[in-house]
């Protein structure tokens, strides 16, 4: 089998609600989503996504993606899709480095071989849990009352994970972190995510003073280096998700103690092929993992719900989708969906969900 087409469109999609980061100095409205369509000479085809959180959260971005598939397709046409290595290593070569470029090539392609296996992906990647996988909501607001409110909605959509975004100002975020855990729910999952907003002093001040509550913060500083630099002066578990992209990340993260959870990003790690062995470095140092796609559509959601699937249950806190925080569905409501605070793996082979074509306008970019 070999791949015979590449087609890029590039999407809009509005969120529902205006987004904070870093206690108010970020803010977004929209994500610049790229879909890949990817078509072989067997008439299967496979999608893929792309669509970092904005332009400004990490470096990656929609334009980038599309320049880097511009750079990448020549050798990528003609492969096989399911020799996914193979496919890797094309990428690199054609392109060092840019991960977030090369994980919609990587999706299709799993997309595809899932097709030719009629398995779906996570049953393809070794085994899929059928046991539905909690959805972690993002609350990305500016004050304490608005996260209250924002908190309370995702309850409402039968939500029992939250990732709430603090950061930025110390005596705040203790304030939010306390308000917040006054009014948890039993059995609620609440991850307190910095975005890389405090500094190694702020760190140990906020992560000290809520020792009590037994708290999880998500990547408290800008760096592993900083994480490090803090770790063990503080009780308070810790997660990393921004600073994990490459496999030395991981082993760094594992072997140094840094973090007893993995915040796995499908789109800044580079896709599937990338993330399994993450979770792999995971399991193998005691450590639970969140997944997410970074933003985007179903198929997004979709493709970090495979992931989360091949990891145990025990050890598979939430998946973060991002579809309820949109305006627009480019697939019509198919694949995973919020049941009750929970997206249940696909039975189809391959992703199990693909967009309406025709509502993603005239691609951006054709390859062949
Ligand atoms: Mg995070």
């Amino acid at each position: 089998m070999k791949i015979t087409r590449i087609t890029v469109f590039h999407v809009e999609l509005p969120l529902e609600y205006p987004y904070w980061l870093s206690g108010g100095r970020l803010k977004f409205e929209s994500l610049d989503a790229t879909l890949v369509k990817l078509e072989t000479d067997a008439g299967i085809t496979g999608w893929g996504e792309g669509t970092p959180w904005g332009h400004t959260y990490v470096p990656a971005h929609g334009p980038g993606i599309r320049a880097g598939i511009h750079t990448m397709a020549a050798s990528v046409i003609g492969l096989d899709p399911r020799r996914l290595l193979d496919v890797e290593r094309a990428m690199d070569l054609a392109l060092p480095g840019h991960f977030y470029a090369k994980a919609p090539i990587d999706m299709a392609c799993w997309d595809i071989a899932g097709q030719a296996a009629r398995m779906p992906i996570a049953d393809l990647m070794g085994g899929g849990s059928r046991t539905p996988r909690p959805i972690a909501s993002s609350v990305g607001a500016k004050t304490l009352e608005e996260t209250r409110v924002v908190i309370e909605r995702y309850r409402r959509r039968g939500y029992i994970a939250h990732s709430v975004k603090i950061g930025g100002d110390v005596e705040r975020d203790i304030a939010r972190i306390r308000d917040i855990e006054k009014t948890r729910l039993p059995g609620e999952i609440i991850l307190y995510d910095v975005n890389r907003g405090w500094t190694r002093q702020q760190a140990l001040r906020v992560m000290s003073s809520c020792e009590d509550l037994n708290v999880t913060v998500e990547q408290p500083c800008e760096t592993l280096d900083d994480i490090a630099a803090v770790s063990g002066r503080h009780a308070t578990p810790v997660s990393v998700d921004e600073s994990l992209v490459t496999l030395q990340d991981a082993v760094r993260i594992a072997q140094g103690g840094l973090a007893e959870l993995f915040g796995i990003k499908l789109n800044r790690v580079g896709g599937l092929t990338r993330a399994a062995r993450i979770r792999d470095i995971g399991l193998a140092h005691g450590i639970d993992m969140f997944v997410m796609a970074t933003g985007g559509s179903v198929l997004a959601d979709t493709e970090a719900l495979h992931l989360a699937a091949t990891i145990p249950d025990d050890n598979c806190r939430a998946v973060w989708a991002c579809q309820d925080m949109l305006t627009v569905d480019i697939a019509g409501g198919r694949g995973p969906r919020n049941i009750e605070g929970h997206l249940h793996l696909p039975e189809e082979p391959g992703l199990g969900v693909h967009p309406n074509e025709d509502g993603l306008g005239e691609p951006v970019g054709i390859y062949q």
